[in-house]
């Protein structure tokens, strides 16, 4: 049986900073906002077969953005925007200058 693509990454979920502007009152601020981030790993388990192995070549650490929508932080503002700035699934080797924040183990959300 092939192996599931899932198998290909770690996954966790990570909190990054970026900076947004508020599109109501325009002013920019740093938000953290939630990624859920798939590293590649470094190897395939060993029942790999040859597919999976060219598969698995081909497959790149990405991470998919979890938060859609942002409170502005502007105390006269304050309003809830979309976040239309960032893409919502970046490629890691492309993500340079977006750096961890603090980052969240698997009990994410059990605090
Ligand atoms: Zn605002």
């Amino acid at each position: 049986m092939a192996i599931d693509e899932r198998e290909f990454f770690d996954e966790r979920q990570e909190t990054r900073k970026h900076t947004l502007n508020c599109p109501h009152c325009r002013q920019a601020a740093e938000y953290e906002l939630m990624w859920l981030v798939r590293r590649k790993k470094r190897q395939l388990p060993s029942r790999a077969d040859e597919r999976d192995r060219a598969k698995f070549e081909k497959a790149r650490s990405y991470m998919v953005r979890r938060d859609d929508l942002a409170g502005c932080k502007n105390v006269r503002c304050r309003k809830r925007f979309e976040i239309t700035g960032l893409q919502s699934v970046v490629f890691l080797d492309e993500a340079a200058n977006a750096r961890p924040a603090d980052v969240d183990d698997d009990n994410f959300g059990n605090r």
